[in-house]
């Protein structure tokens, strides 16, 4: 029987134990946190995807004006000269 330090609150708890007893972090069942780190993952990326692509465009829309700005500016120029 071995004891294992908690990873939240450093409290010795046996290897037999799935959840530690004193913060009921779970100290051998790291299927379940990976699951709640992909699901993290997932909700990071449902978020900062959106905000990216919203970003893009905004980058997109206040280029959009200055290329036909400088065409035109230099379409003026070539029908003056
Ligand atoms: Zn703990």
């Amino acid at each position: 029987m071995a004891l294992k330090p908690c990873k939240v609150c450093g409290t010795l708890n046996s290897s037999e134990e799935e959840i530690c007893l004193s913060c009921g972090y779970p100290t051998k069942g790291r299927k379940r946190p990976a699951i709640f780190q992909i699901a993290a993952i997932i909700l990071v990326l449902a978020f900062s995807v959106p905000l990216i692509i919203t970003l893009i465009n905004l980058i997109q829309t206040q280029q959009e004006p200055q290329i036909p700005s400088s065409t035109q500016s230099l379409a003026k120029s070539s029908k003056l000269g």
